[in-house]
């Protein structure tokens, strides 16, 4: 049985708050938010990490940045968010399946405005 939480998402055995799913990618919130938008953006496809993405990966790359736009529309932020990968445990990264943090923070700040950086430091 595969143990991997984010596996397991994909395959509807854990529960997640859905946003999106096609073919390739799902979209669902954070357990743990670290801004008032946090979404998950996971490939089907299990790769450890972005150190593991080869040109076989470049559809679920792709399928990914795509979702993102479309969270991003779903969530009504388009005006502005980042995208983050943690790369490897010293880069912050705690579970093993490739996913692109989706963080926003609408409500507080103005356009162009940057997250603090002890912000960024704890996503
Ligand atoms: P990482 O530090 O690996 O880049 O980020 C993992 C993220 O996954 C964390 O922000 C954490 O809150 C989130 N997370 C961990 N387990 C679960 C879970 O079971 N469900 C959801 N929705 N998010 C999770
Ligand atoms: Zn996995």
């Amino acid at each position: 049985m595969n143990t991997c939480i984010f596996c397991q998402i994909v395959e509807k055995r854990v529960p997640a708050k859905l946003i999106m799913e096609n073919d390739y990618v799902v979209a669902f919130s954070d357990i743990n938010p670290k801004a008032p938008v946090h979404a998950l953006i996971v490939p089907k496809k299990h790769v450890r990490s972005v150190n593991d993405l080869s040109e076989n990966d470049a559809t679920d790359i792709v399928q990914m940045m795509l979702a993102a736009k479309e969270v991003a529309q779903k969530l009504q932020v388009v005006k502005g968010y980042k995208l983050a990968f943690n790369v490897e445990r010293a880069g912050g990264q705690v579970i093993d399946h490739v996913h692109m943090h989706l963080l926003a923070w609408p409500d507080d700040r103005n356009i162009g405005d940057q997250p603090e950086e002890k912000e960024v430091a704890m996503i």
